[in-house]
């Protein structure tokens, strides 16, 4: 039978496999994206950070993104009870890109799938990969929506499947991820909060709940009036809710008395109320011969700092780097040209992700009186900055200096 070969074969065409795709196509590649839903499709994780916008404009994908509409971001607005704190991205630390976006996922993937399509990448929706011979070339199975299949030779295999973790599970590769398992409650609501309600639609809003600091909502104004809100905390505590999910959703919202105030015009479920459980998943490798794991369907850690689609992106930008190099006739150590640096940022977020929960950095952000370089140095990662070694909270590997930091913003 005929069997279809291709230099680059990426697994869906999520923000990952869209900018890797793209990347590749800079480079003359030859990339063939397999995504097996259909586009327009929902998807969580909405909230962009400014360090993304690099990897979206490296891409050639920066004007796609600026012309669609989405709305603009400059920053994060912590809320705890009384206490109240806001993040302005352009006042950071390391150099770069200030603002970003918040985007339905439905059109912002679409978006980068399509950018990739016009700079000449092949992309079919509806064919799943159901298996994978690794090698190099690696031998695929593919179904196609009529339910019939084909085979493809594939010179190297980009899986960005997301949370589908397609080579991480036919490969067995998968290894727990040492994050108690949580989960969230979600939809968009049309919020009609009024101008002057204390609300800026330019930053995402995080709320601590009242009396749990491990649980906590977000509030994500989209452009059209309406906003991603949803709620993150351990099982144990969403099954102390009776009800559907959308009564459960609205009994938490109800106990915190600022999103009650923000939210009681609201129509809600304006988009089907979602539930995701245990998504915290790691790998014992990122890589393999013939492939490499990009986003989601290596590590992911955990929502509260919107890492993940700027994860997924310098994942994308890694493994086209590596493919450059080997395709000019280099021998790449993907261990230490992808995994290493990849794995460094994640380690950065991973730090700051256990003091969230921990309630350490909640005292660090809401400090009366914080030193600005300080707060630059902070604002920096929340804007995604995991990378620039420049800010002392990156080169900070065993978390010391956070540490120290919790001390003095405890006393
Ligand atoms: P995905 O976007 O999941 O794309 C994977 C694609 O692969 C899908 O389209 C799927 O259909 C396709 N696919 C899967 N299997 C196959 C197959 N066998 N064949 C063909 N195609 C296949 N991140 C942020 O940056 N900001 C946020 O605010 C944020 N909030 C979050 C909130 C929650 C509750 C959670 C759980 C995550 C959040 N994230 C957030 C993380 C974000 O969702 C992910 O990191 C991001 O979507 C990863 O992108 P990806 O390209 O790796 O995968």
């Amino acid at each position: 039978p005929h069997v279809e070969r291709t230099e680059i074969l990426v697994i869906g065409a999520g923000p990952a496999g869209s900018v890797a795709a793209a990347m590749l196509r800079q480079q003359g590649r030859q990339v063939l994206i397999l995504e097996r839903q259909q586009f327009p499709r929902f998807s969580i994780g909405e909230s962009l950070l400014p360090q993304s916008m690099e990897y979206i404009e490296a891409a050639g994908l920066l004007q796609d993104v600026v012309q669609a509409g989405f709305q603009y971001k400059n920053g994060a607005a912590f809320v705890r009870g009384e206490a109240t704190t806001e993040f302005d991205f352009r006042d950071k630390f390391s150099p770069g890109w200030g603002t970003t976006y918040q985007v339905q996922r439905a059109d912002f993937d679409d978006v980068l799938a399509r950018g990739a399509e016009r700079m000449g990448a092949t992309l079919r929706f509806g064919d799943e990969v159901l298996s994978v011979q690794p090698g190099r070339p690696a031998q695929v199975q593919v179904r196609r929506p009529d339910g019939s299949e084909y085979t493809i030779e594939a010179g190297f295999i980009l899986d960005a499947s997301g949370f589908a973790r397609l080579l991480p599970r036919l490969l067995k590769l998968e290894s727990p991820s040492n994050f108690p398992v949580r989960g969230a409650i979600f939809c968009h609501v049309r919020d009609h909060i009024p101008a002057g309600a204390g609300f800026d639609r330019n930053k995402i809003l995080i709320t601590t709940h009242p009396e749990h600091v491990d649980v906590w909502y977000w509030t994500i104004p989209f452009s059209n009036g309406c906003c991603s809100l949803g709620v993150v905390a351990e099982p144990s505590f969403f099954e102390r809710y009776a009800g559907t999910d959308l009564e459960k959703l609205q009994a938490i919202v109800g106990e915190d008395p600022n999103l009650t105030r923000l939210l009681r015009n609201a129509e809600w479920a304006v988009l089907p109320v979602r539930t995701i459980t245990g998504y915290s998943a790691n790998v014992s490798s990122l890589w393999g011969e013939g492939y490499a794991l990009l986003g989601n369907a290596g590590e992911f850690l955990d929502p509260v700092f919107s890492s993940g689609v700027t994860i997924a992106f310098k994942s994308a930008q890694l493994a086209s780097e590596c493919l450059a190099r080997e395709h000019a006739g280099e021998t790449v150590d993907w261990e230490q040209a992808f995994s290493v640096p990849l794995r460094a940022g994640v380690k950065t977020f991973r730090r700051f992700v256990e003091a969230w929960y921990a309630g350490g950095f909640q005292k660090i952000i809401y400090h009366p009186d914080p030193q600005p370089e300080v707060r630059r140095m902070i604002s920096s990662i929340l804007a995604g900055y995991a990378w620039d070694t420049q800010n002392p909270y990156v080169a900070d590997a065993t978390g010391r200096r956070l540490r120290v930091l919790e001390e003095l913003c405890s006393a």
